[in-house]
This record gives structure tokens, sequence and C-alpha cells, in this order.
């Protein structure tokens, strides 16, 4: 009976905002109705069984920083945060064969405990090496005042190198934001190199999930929010409509009230759920003028594990990110801002992934089977000046927030900017404090200004 008075919402999607905000919903004492069209939760970062085998398998290998504080309560809340592996130690490899680590060192504090880490990169000349030491420095010095108005290769100037465009730059930051440094907003890149790599010792440190995206985005939200009463509805295309003191909301074939709703859609699905005059008024332009940028993903099989590191970065090669998984006979390979993968089919995507990979190992062996993935829309460019465009959670609307991954909560499109979305709509929504604090500021960095 007590789940009855309590005040209804409804969250119409099921991406990791939308389970977000149920999640953070519910611990704030409402009763929470999720609804995702699709069959799966987890929208952009969940799992698929590939044409042929019997594996779930991610859409991409999604990967996170420590730095991501709402992801990872989260996971806490839904018990799943043991299943990130971490590593605190990035393998590299340069185009011409060397090897180098970026770890931070323990003995300095941030930032300097990354300067061995930057100074050991492998690779790089002595020139580089200078305009990396000379971009670092800015970087740090503009740490309190990001600009919004260039682009980080703008505000890069002449602190870079051809080598460093092509190589680390390249590998860091459109691996993160998925696009490259002249696309993107200095303010982006400077918030990952600075709060995602150097204000906290153990920001930058990686987590690659040991489980499908399924169970961190499906199995595990749906067991947590139906335990406790809440409901779950797949295969659920919801549309609301503002009603007195409440929304009427058309899910499948019902009709039910609620007291709130949250939109956690993407902006061009935001039509679809409300009237056309409400649409415009949440979103404005936003999907006819945010422009995307791709990720492929191939998955390559092979009958005997193959000696290959958990994790390597691979600057200047063809792609970007290699992960050793179940026990080395799989290897996921990922590559941002992939618009030359283009109209591959997955056997070239696949073909192409592993010469890549032979020209780092050519003793690699023939895979015995493959799946590939290209998200055409992955992730938005997070462009200078978006952020004005971007809305908040709340809304004009009584009782109606906004959440997703391109509403404006300072991130770029990540499962961390979806997931402070979600905690920021609930907050809207209940006038609670929700969203979980930062990483606290350390070393040189309590001191910046
Ligand atoms: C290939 C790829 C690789 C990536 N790699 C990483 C990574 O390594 N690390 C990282 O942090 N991020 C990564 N990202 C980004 C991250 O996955 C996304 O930014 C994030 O998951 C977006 O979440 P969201 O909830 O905002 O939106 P979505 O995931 O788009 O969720 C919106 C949901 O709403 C549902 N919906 C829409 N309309 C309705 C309706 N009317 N009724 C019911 N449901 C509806 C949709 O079906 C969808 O499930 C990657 C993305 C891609 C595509």
């Amino acid at each position: 009976m007590a789940a009855l008075s309590r005040p209804r919402c409804l969250v119409v999607g099921g991406g990791v905002a939308g389970v977000t905000a149920a999640v953070a919903l519910a611990q704030a004492g409402r009763q929470v109705t999720l609804c995702e069209q699709r069959p799966t939760l987890g929208g952009k970062a969940s799992s698929f069984v590939p044409p042929g085998r019997s594996q779930l398998v991610d859409n991409s290998q999604h990967v996170l920083l420590r730095c991501c504080t709402s992801l990872l309560a989260l996971y806490e809340t839904l018990g799943t945060a043991d299943l990130i592996d971490w590593h605190d130690s990035l393998p590299l490899l340069a185009e011409d064969g060397t090897r180098g680590a970026f770890r931070a060192w323990s003995a300095l504090p941030p930032p300097l405990n990354l300067a061995p880490a930057m100074l050991a990169l492998p690779g790089l000349s002595v020139r580089d090496r200078l305009m990396l030491g000379l971009a670092f420095g800015r970087m740090i010095l503009a740490d309190r005042h990001r600009p919004d108005d260039r682009t980080f290769a703008q505000w890069l100037g002449r602190c870079t190198t051809t080598h460093l465009d092509r190589g680390f730059w390249r590998l860091m930051l459109t691996s993160v934001l998925n696009a490259e440094a002249d696309q993107v907003s200095a303010r982006y890149a400077l918030l990952f190199f600075l709060d995602g790599l150097m204000r906290h010792r153990q920001a930058y440190h990686l987590g690659v999930p040991r489980v499908p995206l399924s169970v961190l985005h499906h199995d595990a939200p749906i067991a947590w929010l139906s335990s406790r009463g809440h409901r779950v509805c797949t295969r659920t295309l919801a549309t609301v409509r503002p009603d007195t003191g409440g929304f009427a909301a058309r899910l499948g074939e019902a009709t039910e009230r609620f007291d709130a709703v949250v939109l956690a859609v993407r902006p061009e699905q935001v039509a679809r759920v409300v009237d056309a005059e409400l649409a415009t008024e949440l979103v404005g332009d936003l999907p006819a003028t945010m422009t995307a940028e791709s990720i492929v993903g191939v998955h390559l099989w092979f009958d005997q594990p193959v000696d290959w590191p958990p994790v390597l970065g691979l600057m200047r090669h063809d792609v970007d990110w290699v992960f050793a998984l179940d026990g080395g006979r799989r290897l996921s390979v990922v590559t941002s801002a992939a618009r030359s993968w283009q109209g591959l089919s997955p056997a070239a995507a696949a073909q192409r992934a592993v010469a890549a990979l032979r020209a780092v190992d050519p003793r690699l062996p023939e895979p015995s089977a493959h799946a590939a993935c290209r998200e055409a829309q992955a992730t938005f460019v997070p462009a200078p000046g978006l952020d004005a465009r971007r809305p908040g959670a709340a809304t004009t609307v009584p009782g109606l927030a906004l959440a997703g991954v391109w509403t404006n909560t300072g991130w770029p499109a990540t499962m961390e900017g979806a997931a402070r979305s979600g905690y920021r709509a609930a907050e809207a929504l209940t006038g609670q404090e929700l969203v979980p604090t930062d990483l606290p500021r350390q070393g040189l960095f309590r001191v910046t200004c």
C-alpha cells in the first residue's frame, strides 16, 4: 500500500541516462516505471549476439575512467561495481614499434605524477616532447578558465606537432571525445586532460567491464528496480501528454497517469514522445544542428589464445585501442571518429582490423570468426559553443525533466555524461541533492587558480 501513495514517475528511454534517472528516483522515494522501446535496456551502451554465434558481445568495447563518479555510483547501487577491471598502467605502442606505458609516479603530487609518463611516451622526438610539455603546462594554467569559443586545435596553436596531432592527441582525445582536435571545443579537451587524467591520482585509471554491457545496463537495473517494487517495461514505445496536474502517458496499448516524467530519449526522438510544439520548446534546433561521429567495434575470435596485452593503445595506426578478452581468445578492436570505415561490410571491417593488428604483430593467426558493429551516429561532437544550446534537466513544464547525454551536464557524450544527466533529472523532479560528488582535487590542483 505504501507504494501506491508515492508520487508516480515515468522514465521514457532505457539508456544509461534513463536507467540512472529511474534508480535515482526510486532511491528518492518515487514509484518508478521505466519504459524502453527496444527489447533490452542499455541504449547505445548495450550488447548483441552476432549472427551465427551464441555469445553476447558489446556494440563496441566501452571503457570508463575513475573520474566517472556518477556512473560508478550507479554501478555501486546496482551491485555491479566489482565487475570492472581497473588498469593503472596503459600500454602504448607507437608506429615505429617502440612501446611505453601511461602510468603515474606515486612519489609525486598531481599533476607532476604524470610527468615521467609524458616524458617516456614512445615514438616521440625531442620537439614532440617539448611541445607536449608546453601544452600540458598551459592546460594546468587554464584549469579555471576553460574556453568554449575555439577548438582544441586552435587553443593548442603552435604547441603541437604533426606527429602529436596524428599520434598522442588523436589516440587520447579522439578516443574519449570521438572527434578530432579541430572539431572539439577546447573546454572539453581540457575537461578530459585536467579532470580525467590529472587532478586526482587515480582519475586516469581505465575501467574495462569484465562482463557484457547487458549485465551492467539491462540485467542489473531490471533486477534492482523489480525487486523494490518498481516496473520496467521493454518493447514499449511511450508517448506523453501534459494533463491536469500530471501527465497522461500511452505505454504501448495502455494509457496511464503519472505525476512526473523524465524524457531520457535522444533529442531527435523527443518529437515522437511529446507533441511537436512542446518538442521544439524542449530541444530547440539541436536535432538539426548537433553533428555526430561514428565508432567501429570489431570482435575477432581465435581458436587458441593470442599473446596480446589486456589493453593496448596504438598511436598512428589504423585502429586505436585493442582489448584482449575471454582469456585471449577474443580481441575487441575499437576505432573512433571512424569516417574512413564508412560503408565497409562487417567482413571488410574485420579484414581491415586484422591488417592493422598484423602491422603490430605479423604472427597474429587468422581469426576463426568475426563480428563488426559500426555506429554511424555514435556520439555528438562537443563543438565550440554547443554548451549554450544544450538544455538543462529542468523544463518549463512542471513535473517534466530531461535526461540524456546531450543535455547540459558539461560532460561529453560518454556513459558518465549520461549517468550525470539521469541524476540531474531526478534532482530536478525531487529537489533532493542526488548527483554524486566529483573526485577531490589533489596535489597542485588544490591551489591552481
Ligand atoms: C559504439 C559506441 C561506443 C562507445 N564507447 C563509449 C565508451 O567507451 N565509454 C563511454 O563512456 N561512452 C561510450 N559511448 C557513448 C555512450 O554509450 C553514450 O553516450 C550513452 O550510452 C548514451 O546514453 P543515453 O541514455 O543518453 O542515450 P541512449 O543510449 O541513446 O538511450 C536512449 C534510449 O531511449 C529509447 N527510446 C527512444 N524513444 C523512446 C520511446 N518513445 N519510448 C521508449 N523508449 C524510447 C531508445 O531506444 C534508447 O534505448 C559509446 C557509444 C557508442 C555508440
